[in-house]
């Protein structure tokens, strides 16, 4: 199995996972246009996909789903609950899969396991992605985690993991006070504090790679987040980086 993260924050996020000869991509919150230039970094090629998985109806998950969904013909999966506030329904021409939130599917050779997580949106789900041995989490858009949420992202081989802001950044930064509360409230978005708290727990000699994600553009530095990830796995081989929002990350082979 490999992935890579082709752009990654609150102006759009897309990361694509390949194994077995299958290709999904999760989420596609930016324009086809883009999206093709960072997949040409990668070596990708777009019309392979098998399928768009889109975990909820923000605009940075689905704002570029629609017109790639038809340049290729490519089928997209999504909860009823997405489809309904994405406005899917009224999507022509476009092939959509309804997901349960809490049943395992399989596209191709991937199995898909999602998780629902709590975040502003009508039925968002994060997932777990696994082809035979290989295990790989990708959990953001979340305003806390929960037991359920450690379970499930337990054991991963690799783990595409929030980092969304810095709880003192955000209340200094120029955002109304109204999305300050938001993003910082239960419904909201993973602070720094609670990734890492939650990548304490998750760490184990399985985990390869960690990718710090989500990071927001004014409430956080990208220096802030590889601190956290450099201190909370100090001790372990887990090797990490930190997905940004202007450019694709390379492969990485879980
Ligand atoms: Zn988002
Ligand atoms: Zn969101």
């Amino acid at each position: 199995m490999r992935f890579a993260v082709l752009a990654s924050g609150s102006s759009g996020n897309a990361t694509v996972v390949e194994a077995g000869g299958t290709s999904i991509l999760i989420d596609c919150g930016l324009s086809v246009k883009r999206l093709a230039q960072r997949a040409s970094v990668l070596d990708f090629d777009l019309s392979t996909l098998d399928a768009i998985l889109v975990t909820h109806e923000h605009g940075d998950h689905v704002g570029g789903v629609g017109p790639l969904a038809r340049r290729y013909g490519t089928p997209v999966y999504m909860t009823h609950g997405t489809q309904t506030a994405a406005g899917f329904d009224a999507e022509r021409g476009i092939e959509v899969n309804e997901i349960s939130p809490h049943e395992v599917f399989a596209i191709g050779s991937l199995t898909l396991k999602p998780s629902p997580v709590p975040h502003d949106a009508r039925e968002p789900c994060q997932f777990v992605i696994e082809s035979g041995p290989k295990r790989l989490g990708v959990l953001t858009d979340l305003g806390h985690d929960t037991r359920y949420i450690q379970q499930h992202f337990a054991d991963c081989c690799a783990l595409v993991l929030e980092f969304n802001h810095d709880i003192g950044l955000l209340f200094e930064c120029e955002y109304p006070e109204s999305v300050k509360e938001r993003i910082a409230g239960p419904l909201g978005h993973f602070n720094n504090d609670q990734a890492s708290g939650l990548l304490q727990q998750l760490k184990s000699t399985r985990l390869r790679y960690v990718l710090g994600a989500h990071v927001s553009a004014r409430a956080n530095r990208i220096d802030l987040v590889r601190r956290l990830l450099a201190e909370v796995l100090q001790d372990s081989e887990t090797r990490w980086d930190v997905a940004e929002q202007d450019s694709a990350t390379p492969w990485y082979a879980v």
